[in-house]
């Protein structure tokens, strides 16, 4: 496979929490090496502005609450 990092430069993982499938946990937001997570009222929140999307929190969410979409940047 070639890789070209022009082209991955072009999207950035945008995470999304399915709020009807997630129990609150927690670990994700303790994962996060970014601190891109939290919790308020309605469930777990992402900062977009922190987030690197290296998809940890959704590898290892145990609902598999967690997925992504590849956002175009550019
Ligand atoms: S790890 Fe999964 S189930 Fe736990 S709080 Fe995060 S999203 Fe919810
Ligand atoms: S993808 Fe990585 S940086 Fe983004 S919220 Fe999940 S664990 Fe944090």
């Amino acid at each position: 496979m070639c890789y070209r990092p022009q082209t991955e430069r072009m999207f950035k993982q945008h995470i999304q929490v399915d709020a009807e499938v997630c129990v609150l946990c927690g670990r994700c937001v303790e994962l996060c090496p970014r601190n891109a997570l939290g919790a308020d009222t309605e469930g777990i929140v992402v900062d977009d502005a922190l987030c690197v999307g290296c998809l940890l929190c959704e590898m290892r969410c145990p609902m598999q609450a967690i997925s992504h979409i590849n956002q175009r940047l550019f």
